[in-house]
């Protein structure tokens, strides 16, 4: 099919296909409006897996990196190649996580695939935790978060401006998170909203026998850290606070990847995402069963980190290894069109996830920061 573009003259022209389609991609960018319209958003639910690479996520399994038994820690090659390598990326990463890839992505969209020219990005110079999830929930690079202590900033988050906007009451916005570092950074102050940390018991006025159970199990099995709680239970604590306080806006925080990684155990990576795999097609499913929530609900998945890009390197991450700065995230729900992974697009930013919370609930983002990054435009129907 010939394509035709008009200049400025009025003169038409035949482009050629490449050009066609780089004119289309461009054209799909557009800007959301500062408070977006008829929307079906009523909740937004923010997942984050800590510093899982975009390698994995759209690629699954890495043989470079399994090439050697040394970089990858891989104790028996041969039940995980079984387990995870295929001949294609696309069949790797969904024998790697295939609730996401065949059921959730299809309801959404996913960016960070960089090889099919979807970029994204941290804004902030540090690439390691809490700089990232600052970034995620203030919708900017805070430049005076330069460490992973435990201990609040003054900036609020959108968590904060979501309860005060929608006026919400304390148990209709909620932290419930597998490292004691997602309390602080969920909030300028104590008590905003319902926080859980690591390994913190639930008030007894908001508890329910299975809270109880489940953060009885928490403090006794052991984690690879003394800082992070098992993601399996803290994910049934979640699920168990959403059946019961029915949050409006929930910031489920897991951790165990990153630990993984750091112990330089590939093995263990890959069946901790297979498992987590598990878990975000369960949290969908529980929303999906209750009135409130079902098709009325965005789910955003992402990382606070990318890591190294070599078998050596891939285990950490900072400001001085390369691929530490390349993150995914992923928009499913009501609002957001059925695409998938993303192809061409213009580069995005972890700055730009508080933003879209605000935009998919039919709020204006700059009112919430007029620094932070803009609503993810492939988030949106195009109006
Ligand atoms: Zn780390």
């Amino acid at each position: 099919m010939a394509i035709y573009v008009l200049s400025s003259s009025g003169r038409r022209y035949q482009i050629g296909a490449i050009a066609a389609f780089m004119l289309c991609a461009a054209c799909l960018v557009v800007p959301v409006p500062a408070t977006a319209k008829n929307l079906a958003t009523r909740n937004v639910i923010l997942v984050t897996l800590d510093g899982v690479r975009p390698q994995e996520f759209f690629n699954g399994m890495d043989a470079d990196i399994a090439a050697s038994e040394e970089d990858s820690g891989i104790d028996e090659i041969d039940v995980v190649r079984k387990r995870y390598w295929r001949d294609s990326p696309e069949a790797r990463r969904e024998a790697l996580m295939p609730n996401f890839w065949k059921t959730l992505a299809p309801m959404g969209v996913v960016l960070g695939n960089a090889s099919k020219g979807s970029v994204v990005q941290v804004r902030n110079d540090q690439w390691f935790s809490y700089p990232g999830y600052s970034e995620i929930l203030t919708g900017q690079a805070q430049p005076d978060v330069r460490s992973n202590d435990i201990v609040r900033y003054p900036h609020v988050t959108v968590l904060q401006y979501l309860r005060d906007e929608m006026k919400l009451r304390p148990t209709q916005v909620a932290q419930i998170g597998s490292w004691e570092g997602f309390e602080v950074a969920a909030s300028s102050v104590d008590g905003a909203f319902f926080m859980n940390g690591a390994y913190d018991s639930v008030p007894a006025p908001l508890s329910t026998p299975e809270m109880d159970r489940l953060v009885g199990l928490r403090t006794q099995v052991m984690e690879l850290w003394e800082e992070s709680s098992n993601d399996v239970l803290t994910t049934r604590i979640a699920l168990a606070y959403v059946e019961k306080h029915k949050p409006r806006v929930l910031w489920l925080g897991l951790s165990q990847s990153d630990d993984w990684a750091h112990a330089r155990r590939y093995d263990r990576l890959l069946d901790y995402l297979h498992l987590a795999d598990q878990l975000l097609l369960d949290l969908w499913t529980t929303l999906q069963s209750m009135g409130q929530y079902r098709d009325r609900t965005t789910l955003i998945i992402t990382t606070d980190h990318g890591r190294g890009l070599t078998p050596k390197d891939w285990i950490d991450h900072d400001s001085t290894i390369p691929g530490s700065g390349d993150i995914w995230i992923a928009v499913i729900g009501p609002d957001t069109p059925d695409r998938g992974e993303a192809g061409a697009a213009a580069t995005v930013h972890q700055s730009d996830v508080a933003a879209t919370m605000v935009a998919l609930l039919g709020l204006d983002w700059r009112t919430f920061n007029p620094n932070t990054g803009p609503p993810i435009a492939d988030a949106f129907a195009v109006p």
